[in-house]
């Protein structure tokens, strides 16, 4: 072979499949439901600090991103130096196995999740050790734990889990740490951590400051809806966070999404009104599956999974006659998320369509 060739696993890399936005349609309104975005448009005030930044784009963003780390220091009551921005919370995890795993590495996590996890760990050239998620789409935790050999040096949590919907509690998490050897990093993804209400949740701050060994990722793609801006952090003792920060893209997060970012911390508290208001509409779609004879495991985060087997790909053909664009996964399910009011009528109404004409 003359031409230049990547490492071979390259080749390997699964693609990550985004969710597709819906066609538009004459004759109703077409939601997407694809992607766990916030339905809600840019909050007031996020959208002129965005501007603000827009006149200075002959510029390269603060380096730094000074502004940003100082406000999530304070909102979080960490110091500066346990905490690592990336773009988005992917970013995140291309960091820590780029930082933490060799070629051959085990990484350790459940499966179905995040399909981002596949495609960094594949990309570094690092072994994948998928742990069957329960019946009921939880983590097993004990199997996780099981799975840890000499060679692994990752775990991901991904709590609430995407795209099955439950979240781990402290007592389980803590269970968990228990069993894992301090050498092996757990890296907590709470990416949906704002949407769970639940007994007993897990407090990742007061976790990872009780374990040398624990990272948590956030975002500000979900509950924050800056999605398209890519930013997301990670919260964790000062070496770990160094260690990101370190494998770093220069200048990764632009000047608008680091203004946007800061932006909406300061208007917090109007951004937890309308997580409020999703988690309502959460709860309302899980009663109106219920009454219609249809079971969805615990969703805490903004979405809900449908276990559907060969019947997936039917599912969402007939979602998208009815205007809702959802996320299939081919063989095994649906991931719908909760968005506007009419739309998750429509979740609601099509699946007790289904179950009226025994489909
Ligand atoms: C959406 C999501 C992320 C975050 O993605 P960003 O890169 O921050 O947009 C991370 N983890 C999980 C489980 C997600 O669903």
């Amino acid at each position: 072979m003359t031409s230049p060739q990547p490492r071979p696993s390259i080749a390997q890399i699964p693609p990550y499949v985004a969710g597709k936005p819906p066609a538009p349609r004459a004759d109703l309104t077409t939601y997407k439901l694809s992607s766990n975005e916030n339905p809600y448009p840019p909050l007031p005030g996020v959208v002129e600090a965005a501007l603000g930044a827009v006149q200075t784009m002959n510029r390269y963003p603060d380096m730094g991103s000074t502004a940003l780390y100082e406000a999530l220091s304070a909102k979080l009551g960490v110091p500066t130096e346990e905490l690592a921005l990336a773009t988005g919370s992917v970013g995140l995890i291309y960091q820590l196995v780029q930082a933490f795993c060799d070629p051959d590495d085990e990484v350790v996590f459940a499966w179905r999740s995040f399909e981002a996890y596949p495609i960094a760990v594949t990309a570094a050239a690092a072994r994948m050790v998928r742990v069957p998620v329960l019946a009921d789409g939880r983590h097993d935790l004990d199997a996780m734990a099981e799975a840890v050999t000499a060679r692994t040096r990752v775990v991901l949590v991904c709590t609430p889990n995407n795209p099955t919907g439950p979240a781990v509690t402290q007592a389980e998490l803590d269970a968990f740490l228990a069993k894992i050897p301090p050498q092996v990093l757990v890296v907590v993804d709470e990416a949906y951590v704002e949407f769970v209400r639940m007994t007993d949740p897990v407090d990742g701050v007061a976790t990872y400051r009780r374990h040398e060994n624990v990272l948590l990722t956030r975002t500000f793609s979900k509950a924050y809806g800056l999605a398209g801006f890519r930013v997301g952090y990670a919260v964790g003792p000062a070496p770990l966070a160094g260690a990101l920060r370190a494998v770093s893209l220069p200048f990764g997060v632009s000047g608008v999404a680091q203004a946007a970012a800061v932006a909406s911390l300061e208007r917090e508290p109007e951004l937890l009104e309308r997580v409020e208001a999703l988690v309502a509409e959460r709860d309302r779609v899980v009663a109106g599956l219920a009454d219609a004879g249809w079971a969805v495991p615990e969703p805490q985060g903004n979405f809900v999974w449908f276990e559907l087997g060969d019947r997936t790909l039917d599912y969402a053909k007939a979602a998208d006659v009815v205007g809702i664009m959802v996320r299939p996964f081919a063989g095994e399910g649906a991931r719908v998320t909760i968005a506007e009011t009419e739309a998750n009528d429509r979740v609601v109404d099509l699946v007790a369509k289904w179950v009226r004409e025994g489909a």
